[in-house]
């Protein structure tokens, strides 16, 4: 009997797993089980063009029908993994059903953090494409909304609620969110570009409570301050799906814990991919879990790799990235940026709006860099990632970029 690969999971970690296998000559049966009823759709979109309406609902799929036949892969829709039976290989189902597995992808990705503060209604999570159609109905009827948390998701729903002519405000209680990752100079030109584009921000304030209905909002700040809104979105992180493992045996750890070659601790044949997935980085020595597109694509390759070539595991290493688009910004994100001692900003004196910040870890080699408008700055940039390389090797390089170089 041939050998059977079942994904829980079928956003982008389980769909670019199935693809990969099959690109890399799993010829065994592949079975994608996923809760929701929806064809496999990407998710970046849903906080930007397809939230503003400039992107339709068409450029959000990931395969089409044809794929799907062509990757002879069986898909059920709207119905949620419920167990795992790690030593009978078995994979319990809610509708019931009972599936045998030889190997198990598990791409249960994360789900949006709930709201702790509850409202009657008009408080609106981001996650799926349920979510962002009814935020996006909801922002084209209101006035004004509240945004909760400053990170990327909450930074892009507030420039696509710009974008429909909303008053804005973003709460977040860090004084600088995205100095986070980018370290609070960096990060204080984010909340600049918020003020440039009229989004109000209280930085260094929470959320006490949220009270009212859709159209009277209430936010009470930690502060006293209170304002009013039609709508609140909370973008205050994610939570890993993992309950579905509770009673496996697994190891869950914020995540599913995986070793450096993406198994499941102690396990030869599950294997963690994308959001949900905390595996252990071989260079940073440490288990981490990234909530990053690229993080789940990367993951996936070397994923199906381990499943066709059992005899030659490939250890999972990846250099972070991710991207986000704030109004008028396309902002890049390489390397390990949120570890780094000490960076450098390097501008675009012919644009203002183009800048890299190249990052520097505490013996003064390159760990990480951030580009707003400037892909060929990080496509360069990015490349120099993969080794060892003192920080001016990228600043001699972003130097040579700038307009009246040569190259
Ligand atoms: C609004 C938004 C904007 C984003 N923008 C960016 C961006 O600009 N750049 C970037 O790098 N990243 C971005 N991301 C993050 C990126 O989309 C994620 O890293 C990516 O979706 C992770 O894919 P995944 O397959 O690991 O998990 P998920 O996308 O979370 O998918 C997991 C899937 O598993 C299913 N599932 C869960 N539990 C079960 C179960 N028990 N049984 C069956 N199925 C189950 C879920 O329904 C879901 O479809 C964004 C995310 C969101 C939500």
């Amino acid at each position: 009997m041939g050998s059977r690969t079942v994904v829980v999971g079928a956003s982008v970690g389980g769909t670019k797993t199935v693809q990969a296998l099959r690109s890399q000559g799993y010829a065994g049966e592949l079975l994608v089980v996923e809760a929701e009823p929806h064809l496999p759709y990407d998710k970046p979109p849903l906080s930007k063009g397809y939230l503003t309406g400039t992107l339709g609902r068409d450029r959000l799929n990931l395969v089409s029908d044809a794929e799907i036949k062509d990757l002879a892969v069986g898909v059920k829709l709207g119905v949620r993994a419920k167990s795992l039976d790690v030593a009978a290989n078995e994979l319990a189902l809610e509708d019931g059903e009972r599936i045998a597995f030889d190997n198990l992808i598990v791409a249960s990705g994360v789900r949006a953090r709930p709201s702790p503060w509850q409202a009657k209604d008009g408080v609106h999570l981001l996650r799926t494409l349920d979510d962002a159609e009814m935020l996006k109905k909801n922002l084209q009827n209101s006035r004004s909304v509240v945004v909760v948390g400053g990170g990327f998701i909450g930074a892009e729903v507030a420039a696509a609620a710009r974008h429909f002519g909303l008053d804005v405000s973003i709460v977040d209680p860090l004084e600088v969110p995205i100095g986070r990752v980018l370290g609070d100079p960096v990060g204080k030109l984010f909340t600049r570009l918020h003020h440039l584009n009229d989004v109000a921000t209280h930085f260094g304030n929470g959320v006490e409570a949220i009270t009212g209905t859709k159209g009277n909002l209430t936010v009470e700040l930690t502060d006293g301050k209170l304002l009013s809104c039609d709508l609140v979105v909370v973008g205050i992180g994610a939570v890993p799906n993992t309950e579905w493992l509770a009673s496996s045996g697994l190891l869950i750890e914020n995540g599913l814990v995986c070793d450096e070659y993406c198994r499941a601790d102690g396990q030869a044949n599950i294997f963690g991919v994308g959001d949900v997935a905390r595996w252990y980085h071989p260079r940073q020595r440490e288990l981490v879990r990234v909530e990053h597109w690229t993080n789940a694509v990367e993951q996936a390759a070397c994923v199906a790799h381990n499943i066709t070539n059992p005899k030659d595991l490939t250890r999972y290493a990846p250099v972070p990235y991710v991207w986000s688009d704030q109004y008028d910004w396309k902002i890049q994100i390489a390397g390990e940026t949120a570890r780094a001692s000490d960076y450098v900003v390097v501008e675009d004196p012919s644009n203002e709006n183009r800048f890299a910040a190249v990052y520097a870890d505490h013996s003064g080699l390159f760990c990480g860099v951030a580009t707003v408008n400037w892909p060929r700055a990080m496509i360069q940039c990015r490349r120099l990632l993969d080794s060892e390389n003192a920080i001016s090797i990228p600043l001699n390089l972003l130097n040579d970029l700038l307009p009246g170089r040569p190259g």
